[in-house]
């Protein structure tokens, strides 16, 4: 039984932990269904994994954790010799730190990687081939999920590398996360940044076409699962407002269409929502009402890190100079610990992410059985 029906209530029930195959599926189905997203995370380290997982048993969240191939890189550590090895071994490495400590806070975690362009394809072929050991082992992929985006390549070829990705996954129950369209920004060097022409309303390769959400529908739905991000004027980052227009409605489109063509209820697909950091409340909830169920929050939770360490190091200045007081001999190892700074840092963290859960209506929702 992957899990379990209350009689009562009817609430389905999780196993705390690292959701594959059905049991992500019905937690996806939670969402759709309860009208609430979830925060997806880019993470770095473990002091980063371990704020998120922290976060969501506080909030009773469920969450995803997800790395982009730079995170996993750095993850292994920036010095290891062969970069595509560390990207592979750093995102492996985090995985089994998920594996290992998620049913321990008492949540379900959706394991993800973030953005792979054409020449990530083999990082993620790469990381396939762990699940498939895992898999093996233990009758469970590794990660529950990856993403490509190839939306910069056209889309007939978009699509075929997403079916030949997805064959493999399938067989293990992964989903696949693709890309339709052009969302603004950076993204470890993947994206596309805002061009002078780019500052207008009407910039048409902002915004996915509903047929070509259509025409992904037709290719991918019978191979596996997948989730699709459709871009509806969002960027990636945090850049001054105003410069492009947030049109949601492109997501309830896209719905509209695919429902009529092919049917599966009104909300066929499963959408995500790149570039939310900085994006109004209002905004994201309408997104969500749409079918959104996963937003991506990076740069938002980077700042937040950031800024509580620095409040740290400004409260207690000498501390990050000298080992003891020139002046009146104090000793400050209990400042310079990195445990300590590092704690503020995931503090911040902390604080940002409950009101990302908050916004997404996530909090209190967990499937995880207590
Ligand atoms: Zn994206």
């Amino acid at each position: 039984m992957p899990y379990s029906e209350d009689e009562d209530d009817m609430t389905k029930t999780l196993r705390p932990g690292v959701q594959t195959g059905e049991d992500y599926l019905t937690l996806l189905a939670a969402c759709k269904d309860g009208g609430y997203a979830l925060p997806a995370v880019n993470i770095v380290g473990t002091n980063s994994i371990n704020a998120v997982l922290e976060t969501a048993a506080k909030a009773k969240s469920d969450v995803i954790v997800q790395m982009s191939n730079g995170g996993a890189r750095f993850y292994a550590g920036e010095g290891a010799p062969d970069a595509h090895r560390a990207r592979v071994l750093g995102a492996t490495s985090a995985a089994q730190h998920v594996h290992l400590l998620a049913a321990e806070y008492g949540v379900c975690v959706i394991m993800h990687t973030d953005h792979a362009n054409k020449k990530l394809v083999p990082w993620v072929e790469g990381l396939i081939e762990q699940s498939e050991a895992h898999f093996k082992r233990t009758g469970k992929p590794l990660f529950s999920s990856h993403m490509l985006d190839l939306s910069a390549e056209p889309l007939e070829q978009n699509l075929d590398v997403c079916a030949r990705v997805l064959k493999r996954m399938a067989p293990m129950g992964m989903s696949l996360e693709i890309e339709l369209g052009v969302t603004g920004g950076e993204e470890d060097g993947i994206g596309h940044e805002l061009g002078e022409g780019d500052a207008d309303a009407d910039n048409a390769h902002l915004y996915t076409q509903p047929k070509d959400v259509l025409q992904a529908y037709d290719r991918l739905n019978d191979i596996g699962h997948f989730t699709v991000a459709a871009s509806f004027g969002n960027v990636h980052g945090v850049y001054a407002p105003g410069n492009v227009k947030l049109r949601p409605e492109i997501l309830k489109n896209s719905q509209k269409l695919v429902s009529e063509v092919r049917g599966g209820g009104d909300k066929p697909l499963n959408l995500v929502f790149h570039g939310g950091s900085g994006t109004a409340t209002n905004l994201i909830r309408e997104a969500v009402s749409y079918g959104v169920f996963k937003m991506n929050i990076d740069t938002d939770l980077q700042f937040a890190f950031a800024h509580a360490i620095a409040a740290q190091v400004d409260a207690n200045p000498k501390a990050f100079k000298y080992q003891v007081d020139p002046d009146n001999a104090k000793p400050y190892k209990k400042l310079y610990d990195p445990r300590v700074w590092l704690r503020a840092g995931e503090l911040g963290i902390i604080a940002r992410l409950e009101e990302a859960i908050a916004d997404l209506g996530s909090a209190g929702k967990t499937l995880a059985k207590a």
